[in-house]
């Protein structure tokens, strides 16, 4: 089976660690006979570069075409003076709105070799933590009426009904392939785009019936997230709201260099890691390249239905952390430190088995 895979690799540490993915996704391929063809393209910083735009015609084209797209990060410093309305993170959002992307996937797993790294207490994540936002990413608060004056300023919060029963119908088939427990967050006691929210959520819900739904509070969810991060499974929430709490619970994890994501809703998945570009350490071998390496493993699943070699990869990285093998971001004393292309090698090795 062949898959085609548009690769953004960007600026910074973007192509450091897209390279380690596409090391450990071949290895993949040859131990389970699957061919991934790549198709380089162009975004952020690289493409105004070469451009002159953060997302030129060819590469969104090229994105149309292919199965998936597998992105690094984009932005820094060569770029900043630049006008925000073509500044590489344009790039970005640029994309998720063209091919529709109105759901963001993000996982927050805590290895059990990291343990030590989460800043909760102990006990609170003896059994680990295996947290799925999902956060609608082209509507609410970010792409309201908004305007600006010395004097006042506002922005708004908007939903129609179809936008959120979208987002919660891809929530609820995801609660379904989990522990089928969703935690649907608003401000339902304030909000009336909240009070929307959840009569939709709970009309999809009845075509769930096998998922057990809940409700929260914002403020209450952001407190629950760290007092008892355990309870959670699912949790679907809208644009700005999940934005914060997905920050909030990758945190629970320890470090962002571990932290994949996926963007979902048109024909075309597009999966990065959750980090920036990190120019501070480009090319000083110090990137950690798992977070790009477990988005790829989210492609698999979420956009090829290869559920077996999804986990083949999240296997392969627990066991490398077991056996104490440690990128800069997330060593501790008496563990191997490795370079970024090292680390993406004992992996690689590791999923061919
Ligand atoms: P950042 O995530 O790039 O870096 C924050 C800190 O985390 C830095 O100290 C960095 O060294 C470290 N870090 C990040 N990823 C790491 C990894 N894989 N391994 C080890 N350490 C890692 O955030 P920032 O510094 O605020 O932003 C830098 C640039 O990235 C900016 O131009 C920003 O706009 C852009 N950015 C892009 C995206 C994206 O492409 N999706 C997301 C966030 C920020």
């Amino acid at each position: 089976m062949t898959f085609t895979i548009a690769v953004l690799k960007g600026d910074g540490i973007g192509p450091e660690i897209v390279d380690e993915a596409i090391k450990v996704l071949d290895r993949l391929g040859e131990k389970y006979d699957r061919q991934f063809t790549y198709k380089r393209g162009y975004l952020g910083g690289e493409s105004i570069d070469k451009y002159g735009v953060p997302l030129s015609d060819e590469t969104l084209a090229l994105c149309k075409a292919s199965d998936a797209i597998l992105l690094g990060a984009v932005g820094g410093p060569k770029w900043n003076h630049l006008d925000p309305a073509i500044r590489p993170e344009r790039g970005l959002l640029a994309i998720r709105k063209e091919l529709e992307l109105f759901a963001n996937l993000r996982p927050a797993i805590l290895f059990d070799a990291l343990k030590e790294s989460s800043p909760l207490k102990r006990d609170l994540v003896k059994d680990g933590l295996n947290i799925m936002v999902v956060r609608e990413l082209t509507g609410g608060i970010y792409f309201g009426k908004r305007a600006y004056s010395d004097e006042e300023a506002y922005d708004t919060m908007y939903y129609s009904r179809a936008e959120i029963e979208r987002i919660a119908v891809e929530a609820f088939k995801i609660a379904q392939k989990r522990n089928k427990k969703l935690v649907s967050v608003d401000k339902h006691n304030v909000l009336d785009s909240s009070k929307l929210w959840r009569k939709t959520v709970e009309e999809v819900a009845k075509d769930y019936p096998d998922v057990r739904l809940s409700h929260l509070y914002v403020d209450n969810a952001a407190m629950q997230l760290v007092i008892n991060p355990a309870q959670f499974d699912v949790i679907l929430t809208e644009n700005m709201f999940g934005d914060i709490l997905s920050d909030e619970a990758s945190m629970l994890t320890g470090s962002i260099g571990m932290l994949p994501s996926a963007s979902l809703g048109g024909r075309v998945g597009l999966y990065e890691p959750v980090h920036g570009s990190a120019p501070d350490i480009a090319g000083t071998g110090k990137a950690n390249p798992i977070a790009t390496i477990l988005s790829a493993g989210m492609m698999l699943k979420y956009s090829f239905g290869l559920v077996e070699e999804s986990w083949a990869i999240d296997k392969a990285v627990d066991e490398v952390l077991e056996e104490g093998y440690r990128t800069a971001d997330i060593y501790t004393k008496g563990k191997t430190l490795l370079t970024t292309s090292e680390m993406g090698d004992k992996i690689a090795e590791r999923v061919r088995g």
